[in-house]
């Protein structure tokens, strides 16, 4: 049997590795960090099914992970929306979950080399899942943070603030814990001030600041990434591309993760026939692209036009209006972007 090598042991890679596993397919995953860590997530997955985690051979591990059913949405400090998600998104921390993963994939049979950076060069037999392509331009800057004492009532907060929006999501089920992640503009950082504070003052979100401000954060969380390139990602032709690493979606639809598994889905038979031989690599991988442009094309474009919105003064007005008169389809969307 022919052996894949996995290039970024983040969800995609670490999924498909287990569920390869699963199937006798020798695996080489090589991650250039180290497990477990805090990762820059809002730490809610949302539209992933049971079925999609259970080909992949994991779903057992979300066995325990939170059910949120209900968000609220803020445009600066008013209150525009309060619904019911379509489907429950699931809850943990990235530091749980990878970590569940790296060790399931181990206990399979996985071979795992840490600490050990891949080049990016296409070859047989390479998929490349090592995460969103460096795009130095970009003004996009993602900061997180797990905070105690904020009381977010049991749903999931998401704040739009001026070119900015951050989500807080409970990671407890007695809601004590709760993560704080935004995707903000780059600025003039205020020397001394904690930077997701900072952000969100220059975003116009005092009063989230202030109420962020009187609880505590866990120092060893916050983590920060720049260099964020959203949809298609410049990654070379011949390189068979998997998760954020070959499209990624805006964070507000907490769907990325959903993304990364659902891309290790589609990819998971196309490389078990390659391994078997009953197929060669050109092939496997025009199936691949195939399948991940008739399940996500549809979906991340939509994503990208309200991400637009969510970012420019007069899509913030419109979206702001239509959801306060009520006419704004939430639930259509809520499916649509899931
Ligand atoms: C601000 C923000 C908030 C988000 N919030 C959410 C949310 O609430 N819900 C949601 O579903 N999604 C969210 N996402 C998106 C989600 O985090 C990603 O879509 C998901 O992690 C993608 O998984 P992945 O396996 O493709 O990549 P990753 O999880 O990033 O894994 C890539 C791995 O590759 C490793 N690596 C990198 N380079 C190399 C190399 N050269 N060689 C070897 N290894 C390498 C990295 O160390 C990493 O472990 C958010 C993203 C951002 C930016």
């Amino acid at each position: 049997m022919r052996r894949i090598e996995i290039a970024g042991g983040g969800l995609a890679g670490l999924s498909l590795g287990i569920a390869l596993r699963r199937r006798g397919v020798p695996v080489l995953i090589r991650e250039a960090s180290v497990y477990p860590r805090h990762r820059v997530c809002g730490e809610f997955i949302n539209g992933v099914t049971e079925e999609t985690l259970e080909v992949l051979g994991i779903w057992p591990l979300f066995d325990d992970a939170l059910r949120h059913r209900a968000t609220r949405w803020w445009m600066g400090e008013r209150l525009i929306l309060e619904a019911e998600l379509t489907r429950p998104a699931l809850g943990m921390s990235r530091w749980e979950m990878d970590e569940r993963l790296r060790e399931k994939f181990e206990n399979t049979g996985g071979e795992l080399r840490t600490n050990d950076r891949a080049i990016c060069e296409a070859k047989e037999g390479l998929v490349w899942t090592a995460g969103r392509m460096l795009q130095k331009k970009s003004e996009l800057l993602g900061l997180k943070a797990h905070f105690e004492g904020v009381e977010l009532e049991g749903f999931l907060e998401m704040h739009i603030g001026e070119g900015s929006y951050l989500g807080l999501t409970p990671i407890t089920a007695d809601g004590s814990r709760v993560n704080v992640c935004g995707l903000f503009r780059k600025g003039a950082r205020t020397k001394g001030v904690n930077p997701i504070i900072d952000a969100l003052q220059r975003s116009g979100l005092d009063g989230l600041a202030a109420r962020l401000e009187k609880g505590r954060m866990d120092q060893k969380s916050l983590t920060g990434i720049s260099g964020i390139q959203l949809g298609e990602q410049s990654v070379k032709d011949d390189l068979c591309t998997l998760g954020d690493a070959e499209r990624m979606i805006p964070p507000f639809t907490g769907n990325g993760m959903s993304m990364a598994f659902e891309s290790a889905e589609c990819a998971l038979q196309p490389l078990i026939d390659y391994a078997e031989g009953g197929e060669d690599w050109t092939g496997t991988q025009e199936r691949i692209r195939e399948a991940l442009d008739l399940r996500f094309q549809k979906r991340v474009n939509l994503a990208l036009m309200l991400h637009r919105c969510l970012t420019i003064r007069a899509g913030r007005v419109t979206l702001s209006a239509a959801a306060r008169s009520g006419v704004l389809p939430f639930a259509w969307l809520h499916r649509r972007l899931s």
